[in-house]
């Protein structure tokens, strides 16, 4: 490891978290105490949702909104191809088929258009994918799921805390995933939440969270019924508290990320050989990751050489991400091949994620922009 290795990505958590998780330590609730409820009502009433349901990653709150949405055997739903995998694998756990929809080339998110085109009879649900904490086109996506009654299950791990046309993520789809790993706006360690404004989504949402379980007090205390197997999803308690914590910091946190972004967006504006993010006039983006697209054709070296040298010389850059129709399992199990998704193909082969996390200094910033800029400007054509 190079010595002052700046991550893509880090958790910023202080003496205060700490001592706030800490105390429920001490308590004899660990798990199923109070605080979830607590940080539930917190987080949904920032984001203008009714309900939130806590669980244990945001990988389990894409399954269990897959699963309450009423995703079986054969279902299919809409998502982007630009994404971590677990959009995608939830789907498959509930029996479904992730059907890609190619993304818009300016804010990397799905294209509506390619929504439509995609639509068949087993279509459930459109997926759309905040990308980097930019909301995606919500007026027409909420239209066309209207127009053929499917649901919407925005996955916002990327973007509490972004506004679409002044409304938060969170408010405004059937179903609203976060994620509070490390890496994430705020954090729980390991975390997830499902924001909803309908009541029958959210009671079945907490049964999913607990195995399924539905008590039947009226036949006894102790007596309870499982209709449908769930899962054990549950959060703790003490990791709660850490969000509740953390979740106090986080106009603090936005702030900060907005800083670096646009001092990154300053530096990088007039360097030819990248395209630096763009943002809608009518969202509020919450950058999670800053993500430069390399022209490669400006360049000498390829993407694999400059991320090398970036990394080399301490800067944690990332990829975000590996399409997730190149990924075996999607090729082999519904035929997807290289070239399906043109736009979202040609964004991944220059794309490179850098640093960018709101514990970063000053001092780290200028170090990213002056190692990319000698790089760059080492490697132009
Ligand atoms: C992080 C992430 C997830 C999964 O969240 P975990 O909490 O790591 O399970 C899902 N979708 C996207 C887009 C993510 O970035």
């Amino acid at each position: 490891m190079v010595k002052n290795f700046i991550p893509y990505g880090k958790q910023w958590i202080d003496e205060q978290d700490v001592k706030e998780a800490a105390k429920i330590l001490r308590t004899d609730w660990i798990t199923q105490g109070p605080v979830i409820e607590k940080f539930e009502h917190a987080i949904a009433n920032y984001c203008g949702a009714s309900y939130g349901v806590a669980v244990a990653s945001g990988t389990a709150a894409l399954h269990a909104a897959y699963a309450v949405a009423g995703i079986g055997q054969g279902d299919e739903v809409i998502t982007s191809p630009l994404t971590f995998a677990a959009t995608a694998n939830g789907v498959v756990y509930c029996g479904g088929k992730p059907v890609f929809a190619d993304i818009q080339e300016d804010t990397l998110t799905i294209d509506p258009r390619e929504i439509e085109k995609k639509i068949t009879k087993r279509t459930k649900a459109i997926a759309p994918v905040d990308f980097a904490g930019h909301p995606c086109e919500y007026n027409k996506i909420l239209q066309i799921a209207k127009k053929h009654k499917l649901l919407v299950i925005e996955d916002a791990a990327h973007a509490l805390g972004s506004e679409y046309r002044g409304k938060k993520i969170g408010s405004f789809a059937d179903l609203t995933i976060l994620s509070f790993h490390p890496v994430k706006t705020i954090t729980t360690g390991e975390g997830g939440m499902i924001l909803t404004n309908h009541k029958d989504l959210y009671e079945k949402l907490k049964v999913f969270r607990h195995h399924g379980i539905v008590k039947k007090p009226e036949q006894g205390g102790w007596y309870y019924e499982i209709e449908h197997p769930g899962y054990n999803y549950r959060i703790t308690d003490f990791q709660c508290a850490l969000g509740l914590s953390q979740f106090r910091k986080l106009p603090r946190f936005i702030k900060r990320r907005k800083e670096i972004v646009a001092r990154y967006d300053a530096a990088f504006q007039d360097e030819e050989a990248l395209i630096i993010p763009k943002e809608k006039s009518y969202v509020e983006a919450v950058y999670h990751i800053y993500v430069v697209q390399l022209r490669l054709e400006k360049l000498q070296a390829g993407r694999r050489e400059i991320f090398e040298a970036l990394q080399k010389r301490g800067i944690g850059c990332q990829v975000h991400y590996v399409p997730v129709h190149f990924q075996p399992f999607y090729q082999k199990t519904f035929g997807y091949q290289r070239g399906d998704f043109p736009v979202a193909e040609r964004y991944y082969e220059g794309a490179l994620t850098l640093p960018l996390f709101p514990k970063m200094t000053d001092a780290q910033v200028e170090k990213v922009i002056r190692t990319v800029r000698s790089i760059i400007r080492f490697n132009r054509k």
